[in-house]
């Protein structure tokens, strides 16, 4: 973690910086399922085997609500959720950077 004595300005065009390249970006959890499918006389149902997919979950406003992934899409769905976490972190970082900040901004300005 860098000086203590940055103005907010600084701490903006740092958080800017980390957070262009995170585009896109997401939080939930991707899970895997086996399910069985409607049909009546399927083959993988009665083997046992069944059909697999993938669900995001999340919640939306304290609701949860989930979404079916087709599996092409996991990969990009799991690059989303790799930039949501790293988001998250600069966002606790960019707190206490940020507080610090104000702070120092205003001893300068109290001094006059
Ligand atoms: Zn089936």
């Amino acid at each position: 973690m860098r000086a203590k004595n940055e103005f907010p300005d600084v701490v903006e065009r740092w958080f800017r910086d980390q957070a262009a390249n995170l585009w896109p970006a997401a939080l939930g959890s991707l899970s895997f399922r086996r399910c069985p499918c409607v049909r009546e006389h399927c083959e993988a149902c009665r083997s046992g085997e069944q059909h697999s997919s993938y669900v995001l979950y999340g919640r939306i406003k304290g609701r949860r609500s989930s979404i079916y992934v087709p599996e092409e899409l996991v990969p990009e769905v799991e690059q989303c959720l790799d930039n949501g976490r790293t988001l998250q972190e600069l966002l606790y970082q960019s707190a206490f950077r940020y507080i610090k900040a104000l702070k120092h901004e205003r001893e300068q300005r109290s001094k006059g």
